[in-house]
């Protein structure tokens, strides 16, 4: 179980923390409420140069993630579990582990990571940071920052300092060991830029430079033919095949039954882009015909004009009725 520690004069304001009577201080947050594991009191020292996001993929509802981490049964932790903000001006920031000691959560980043767990209630995909979290977060961040050196910006390598998210390098990676992980999930990995420009913006700082800001590395969905099956399903295989992963003389004439369709369509695609081509040339012709003919009758209108400007035409004259009758002809 987790035991809660006070820490009234602990906090240090260096890296890797000082040695004070044959302990190393502890580097705890003040704003935070501080539910220390037992791990804290057994894993080695901790220099962090980087802070790594998570989502924690909960239960829906609150969750005591420094009740969890401290199972028995438990090998993994974080430094920090930022949960969601359910009654008006409660503090959700918890800090677990001191951040002078190391947490387990980022694989090989375990030597250099602080982390922080975010509360999503199970659909960290389609669950976007809270303004409340964001703003948790980034207090973290400044925090990390000020007492770490920590800087606040994108790390640019899986080892180099600055802000990351889990799967900031693709899954397998440095920094997680499981294929296909997506933590702390899309819709909070895209918020990643503006978290880190929140924390800037408090420490005064202007929001990081465009080439800052890697693109999310997607992790590609491992092919398998039971996939390939439910795909050519969709496409409307017919016979609908078994989706067993087994690909037979039905799966392989339902491929060729695709590839046949989609070279059909592609063809259909290809006349029917000539046709609108060749129309389209057809009315630039007559656009560009139209186009000289109305420049003559303005020429036309033009000398017509001219012949009028400074005439005083006497109404009866022959002239005047050869100039009307002219410019009824051409408006006619
Ligand atoms: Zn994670």
């Amino acid at each position: 179980m987790a035991s809660r520690a006070s820490h009234s004069g602990s906090v240090v304001g260096t890296g890797l923390g000082t040695v004070l009577g044959g302990r190393v201080s502890m580097a705890l947050m003040p704003e935070a409420i501080v539910d220390l594991l037992p791990e804290n009191a057994t894993q080695a020292a901790l220099g962090p140069t980087q802070v790594i996001l998570h989502s924690a993929v909960d239960a829906p509802g609150p969750t005591n993630l420094a009740r969890w981490f401290g199972r028995e049964s438990v090998k993994v932790e974080s430094h920090f579990w930022v949960a969601f903000q359910r009654k008006p001006g409660q503090n959700i920031i918890t800090q677990m582990m001191d951040t002078n000691v190391k947490a387990d959560a980022n694989y090989r980043a375990n030597a250099t990571a602080i982390s922080i767990e975010t509360e999503d209630d199970g659909d960290p995909d389609n669950t976007p940071w809270t303004p409340a979290q964001i703003q948790a977060i980034a207090y973290i961040l400044v925090w990390a920052h000020t007492t770490h050196a920590i800087p606040l910006e994108l790390c640019t390598s899986p080892t180099s300092p600055g802000i990351g998210w889990h799967s900031m390098w693709g899954a397998p990676s440095d920094w997680t060991p499981v294929r296909g992980k997506t933590c702390p999930g899309w819709a909070r990995i895209n918020q990643v830029v503006s978290v880190v420009n929140t924390a800037r913006q408090l420490a005064g700082m202007g929001p990081i430079k465009p080439r800052e800001q890697p693109m999310p590395t997607p992790t590609p969905t491992p092919r398998t033919w039971k996939g390939v099956q439910q795909v050519l399903n969709s496409h409307g295989a017919n016979p609908q095949l078994v989706t067993d992963g087994d690909p037979g003389p039905k799966t392989a004439t339902a491929v060729i039954g695709v590839i046949t369709y989609q070279t059909d369509v592609i063809n259909n695609l290809g006349r029917q882009l000539e046709d609108a081509n060749r129309t389209a040339r057809d009315a630039q012709q007559a656009a560009a015909q139209w186009q000289r003919w109305g420049n003559e009758q303005l020429k036309q209108l033009e000398l017509v004009q001219q012949a009028l400007k400074g005439q005083e035409p006497d109404e009866d004259s022959l002239a005047a009725k050869d100039l009307r009758a002219a410019l009824h002809r051409l408006m006619g």
